[in-house]
């Protein structure tokens, strides 16, 4: 791809760009009465416009109908999560019943290693990404101790070799293979939150398997972000969150995706809970949990409709936009600021996410050796929301649905002109 480094090569790009009219379907921050440049729809998307409507209706509905609304409100609460089966699946590669919304994501990798890491027979292992979200540390570190095990003899963590911050693939793959009959699964970050390194979910899959270990991903950057294909690639079980990329609200309802081979069998092990249960005997209070089909019946509660009301418009807006557009304006948005980027020689700083656009996705990481705090307190008082992470890293998040080329262009010359 040629890039332009001129504000008239980017608004003449986003004049062709085909999603340019989706960014009207959200509600942008302001900073002196005008739209902030928001990089940060890897942390908290923005909100769609349709969210109050759609509130409303469902708080009218709760009113008119009371617990009627389980059969008789316009999206019956009863059956609320099949409604997102559809559009997820097609967002994560997978069969409608092979995914679910439900519950958040630390809970759901909790509830998803109480059916997929059972150690027993010396196959106790887990290996995952060093630096991984912490979340996903405390959730591996107790798991393990839960069984008995030392976490610093159970856990295996894969680090960037000595100098490098991504991490190289084979490392993960030789890990598996050496850790062989010890391996009971593998459980990685998607794509890493922190340099932004999308991994080979299909090769970590296939050599988990060869050694007879499940492997698992939490696809908290990954989702609404990255091309997936989870069942074609064999995935064993994968959880994510809605807030970031698919800006489904603070705190927004959860997802999982469970391969149909464990879905489909009421023998494989789940925690249940009333709402996992087959639907036609839901409801009638019976002893002897009986799995429904697929990922639903790792539910335990109700679903907390009021917090998927938010979902329900953003899975909406990824509909509309389709999956493949998006992501080849992605490429092209996040190429293009990378091209930007480079063009900066004054600044000290180091691009850490992967050059190869099928390494990554809507996010550059920026390692700054100086000056990283006071670039980002000069964005930030120049109207830009992007993220800082201790001790000196920017990450900036071009997200397709709402980000325009002008946004990055923008993002650019400030920090040329910073002096
Ligand atoms: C954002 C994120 C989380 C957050 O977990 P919640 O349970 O939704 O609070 C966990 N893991 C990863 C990898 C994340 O990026």
């Amino acid at each position: 791809m040629s890039f332009e480094a001129s504000l008239e090569y980017a608004q003449g790009q986003d004049q062709v760009d085909i999603l340019f009219p989706f960014r009207e379907r959200f509600l942008f921050p302001q900073h002196n009465d005008k739209d902030v440049y928001y990089f940060c729809g890897n942390s908290l998307g923005l909100q769609p416009k349709m969210v109050s409507y759609l509130m409303q209706k469902e708080l009218e509905d709760w009113g008119k109908y009371g617990v009627e609304g389980h059969f008789n409100a316009a999206m019956p609460w009863f059956s609320y999560h099949h409604f997102f089966s559809e559009r997820l699946a097609r967002i994560v590669g997978a069969d409608k019943d092979e995914v679910c919304a439900m519950n958040t994501l630390t809970v759901n990798l909790h509830l998803l290693m109480q059916s997929f890491y059972r150690p027993q027979n010396g196959r106790y292992k887990i290996i995952m990404e060093a630096g991984a979200f912490p979340s996903d540390q405390y959730a591996m570190e107790t798991q393990v101790r839960m069984y008995g095990y030392d976490p610093h003899d159970a856990i295996i963590e894969i680090a960037p070799r000595d100098g490098a911050h991504i991490i190289e693939e084979e490392d993960i793959l030789a890990a598996i293979k050496e850790t062989g009959n010890a391996l009971a699964v593998v459980v990685i970050g998607g794509v890493n939150y922190y340099t932004g390194q999308y991994f080979d979910l299909q090769k970590i899959t296939a050599a988990a398997h060869a050694v007879g270990a499940y492997a698992g991903f939490d696809l908290a950057h990954a989702v609404g972000n990255v091309p997936l294909k989870l069942h074609d690639w064999k995935v064993d079980f994968a959880c994510w969150c809605s807030y970031k990329y698919l800006n489904s609200g603070p705190g927004g309802v959860g997802g999982v995706y469970v391969h149909e081979k464990y879905g489909n069998d009421p023998y494989f092990f789940r925690l249940a809970g009333w709402w996992g249960n087959d639907e036609k005997t839901r409801f009638k209070m019976q002893k002897g949990f009986v799995p429904q089909k697929g990922a639903a019946s790792w539910q335990m509660s109700n679903a907390p409709v009021f917090n998927m009301v938010a979902h329900n418009a953003s899975l909406d807006v990824f509909d509309k936009a389709g999956m493949k557009e998006l992501q080849d304006k992605s490429r092209k948005l996040t190429g293009y600021l990378e091209f930007l980027l480079r063009q900066i020689t004054h600044l000290k700083f180091e691009i850490i996410t992967p050059s190869d656009p099928a390494r990554r996705g809507a996010q550059i990481s920026m390692l700054f050796a100086e000056r990283g705090r006071e670039v980002f307190d000069h964005l930030t008082e120049n109207g830009v929301i992007a993220d800082w992470r201790e001790p000196n890293v920017i990450r900036v998040a071009p997200v397709p649905l709402y980000n325009t080329f002008e946004d990055v262009y923008m993002l650019y010359e400030m920090m040329k002109n910073f002096s």
